[in-house]
């Protein structure tokens, strides 16, 4: 239960005095649906307004606040044209406010003719005219409401101005209770750090106040770490069972190659995690290819060997049909059952294989997460794996956990790379195991940039491609983040390539497809029927096609580095020499360039994502937000970077020396967590 003195915090802005469904629909859209969405909604500019008297004392560009008298009206000849107040300063000289958009009977209320009126905004001229447009206040001189000489400025979308959402904040402010201190007093000191109230205030008043935002970052990463750490705690607490295999199945299997040594390696971490009572927690990352899923399947055999059962979840029914695929035919001629379960399998096939988890006839079962479903029982659960993580949150995670009487072993697969800060900042409860080396043979990727205006040389370039009868993908723009314009491109780009190519040449596969239709397609292009696959980003993750050997994305410089490598891990798996283009826009950032530019000189995970962090400095972290995991709001990529090592020993203090949740700071920390929502980890550690 959250903390009542928090409840007003949490109320719906819907709720406040003013704010209806008009203004709702803004808010939503920056994420700000509760009061404290908008208390942590913090400003990123500042306007510093310079007050003058005449408007000679201003320079054009400066942002002025000034005492003008209108004088006349000017309305445009069409509607449509601007309309434009002539107004006048004590010494006589002359500006026009200029409005736009047929607002002219707004502007005619603020400025009746011939009353002074105190005015802010930028200062510009247009040909040998002064002019002011759409002055951000207005209000009668010697009012209550004088101008602010400085504003905090706020990301805003359309439909809410920064007056409006300043209001929003005040009374957010005004709400914040007095909440005891959670951070250890001499680092608080140390830093020279305010109170969490002090903190709020300073950082809406200004965006440059470092102690203040970096308290309140701080605050957020700690919430996470703490939580981390008590869900570790609770985890290691229980007792599950030590699994060690006899070797007679994995000795069985018979593999046209030997295991690298990076395989070998992690082979033996897994192995004596699995051997220990206490539950395995191991995150295994390894790039695309590295050959995880035969660690994986090892891991699940000695499992199977000890008398016990293991799943593999994976987050996509495609991925699940082809890990299914994949494993029964490495499992072929060994005294291994292995099934799937999906949501789709319905009737007497579910029946079946529920009846086979129960009764301990199925050794190993592959899914999507309706293998956790409440119908689904197993007799006997000792291992889970859990593959392409980074679709899973840690509440998913922990659900899996609780599925057999003993918590079973939990090997947790991804592939996206994570860089050593980020993953104590998200997986911080896990171990982690690191494959750092491809199998032999594979030609690295050639990556190319290549401009969006050479468009019909890429599409004559993937026709050639596809006459030597070698496949390709080409993967859409993430367009606004909106799905339905994501799939509108693709469907558009696979209109035009089957305009140039042939109808039954391109295969098109989307989030919004029904799954048998989608795994049709994809059945399709794995058996060579279909030369190009025209995809939004569903094929992300994991799926095996060796015969594709070009890769073109469309607008690469939307996608995150982790991605694009994830979509570059998809060529490259055959023998053929694989490449991919990288599509840019015409206009890119020196960020975005160089970021592209990575892209083309390494082929290396780890290298991107440790690079990728430090370019980005900041918003958005490595397409985490997307995972469903614990997700930075407030804190960017370089205060994560700069603060998580002192949050990961200020929290382990809390635990370990101050007595955790039920010690003297426990009250405090709980605030903490319950701000920043990372209170899942509360109830666990007490029913632990
Ligand atoms: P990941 O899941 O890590 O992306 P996979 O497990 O799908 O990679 O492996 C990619 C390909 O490499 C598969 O075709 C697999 O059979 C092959 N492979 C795995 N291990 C080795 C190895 N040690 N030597 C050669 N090929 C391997
Ligand atoms: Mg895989």
């Amino acid at each position: 239960m959250r903390p009542e003195i928090l409840n007003p915090l949490f109320a719906a802005l819907t709720d406040l005095k003013g704010v209806g469904a008009q203004l709702a629909k803004p808010l939503a859209r920056l994420g700000l649906e509760r009061v404290v969405d908008v208390l942590f909604h913090l400003p990123t500019g500042l306007v510093q307004r310079h007050p003058v008297d005449r408007l000679d004392d201003a320079q054009p560009g400066q942002q002025i606040i000034v005492t003008l008298t209108a004088q006349d009206y000017r309305s445009g000849r069409s509607p449509r044209a601007p309309f434009g107040v002539d107004a006048f300063d004590a010494s006589g000289d002359h500006v026009r406010l200029v409005y736009f958009g047929r607002t002219s009977g707004l502007a005619k209320k603020l400025f009746p003719l011939g009353e002074p009126r105190q005015v802010s905004g930028r200062l510009d001229t247009y040909g040998e005219m002064r002019q002011i447009v759409h002055p951000d206040h207005v209000s009668e001189p010697d009012s209550d409401a004088a101008i602010a000489t400085s504003e905090a400025v706020y990301p805003l979308t359309e439909g809410l101005t920064n007056a409006r959402l300043t209001q929003l904040v005040e009374i957010a402010l005004e709400r914040r209770p007095e909440l005891a201190e959670w951070i250890d007093g001499p680092l608080l000191t140390s830093r020279n750090w305010p109170t969490w109230r002090e903190a709020l205030t300073r950082a809406h008043a200004s965006p440059h106040d470092a102690a203040a935002h970096d308290r309140l970052a701080y605050d957020e990463i700690f919430a996470s770490q703490v939580a981390l750490m008590l869900i570790r705690e609770g985890l290691r607490k229980r007792k599950g069972r030590a699994v060690a295999g006899d070797g007679r199945l994995i000795d069985a299997l018979r593999l046209p190659f030997g295991l690298t040594g990076a395989q070998e390696l992690v082979g033996r971490e897994i192995a004596a995690d699995m051997g220990r009572e206490t539950p395995m927690l191991r995150m295994l990352q390894g790039d695309v290819g590295s050959g995880k899923t035969l660690v994986a399947l090892r891991a699940m055999l000695a499992a199977v060997e000890a008398g016990t059962q293991a799943a593999l979840l994976a987050p996509t029914e495609i991925l699940a049909r082809q890990h299914f695929a994949t494993l029964q035919a490495m499992l072929a001629g060994l005294p291994v059952n292995i099934a799937i379960l999906t949501g789709r399998d319905k009737g007497r096939v579910r029946e079946s294989t529920l009846m086979g988890l129960a009764d301990g006839s199925i050794d190993i079962l592959v899914g999507t997460h309706a293998i956790f479903q409440d119908a689904v029982t197993y007799r006997d659960l000792a291992l889970v794996v859990v593959d392409e993580q980074h679709r899973f949150g840690v509440a998913q995670r922990l659900m899996l956990t609780q599925k057999a009487a003993r918590p079973p072993h939990l090997l947790v697969m991804t592939a996206t790379p994570i860089p050593r800060t980020l993953q104590l900042a998200n997986h911080g409860e896990m171990d982690v195991s690191r494959i750092d080396e491809m199998p032999p043979g594979r030609t690295p990727v050639d990556t190319r940039v290549v401009s969006v205006d050479r468009l019909d040389e890429v599409v004559g370039g993937l026709e050639r491609h596809l006459e030597t009868g070698a496949q390709a993908y080409w993967v859409c723009p993430l367009v606004a983040e909106s799905e339905m314009s994501e799939l509108a491109a693709a469907e558009g780009r696979a209109a035009l390539l089957r305009e140039r190519l042939g109808a039954d040449r391109v295969g098109l596969v989307h989030g919004r497809m029904k799954g048998p239709d989608k795994d049709d397609v994809m059945a399709r292009f794995q058996a060579g029927e279909i030369g190009v696959l025209v995809a939004t980003t569903v094929i992300e993750v994991g799926v095996d096609v060796p015969a594709a050997s070009l890769m073109i994305v469309e607008h690469a410089d939307r996608f995150g580095l982790a991605q694009l490598h994830q979509l570059r891990g998809r060529v490259g798996r055959g023998a053929a020499k694989s490449v991919c283009l990288l599509l840019r826009s015409q206009n890119l950032s020196e960020t975005a360039r160089e970021r592209l530019a990575l892209m083309r000189e390494t082929n290396d995970g780890f290298v991107i994502a440790e690079k990728d962090l430090e370019l980005r400095g900041g918003g958005e972290l490595l397409g985490l937000k997307q995972s469903g995991d614990a997700d930075y709001g407030l804190a960017s990529a370089e205060q994560l970077v700069r603060l998580l090592p002192v949050a990961h020993d200020d929290a382990r203090l809390f635990v370990e020396r101050d007595g955790g949740m039920d010690g003297a700071r426990g009250e405090a920390v709980r605030h903490c967590l319950y701000l920043f929502e990372r209170d899942a980890a509360v109830p666990l550690l007490r029913s632990g």
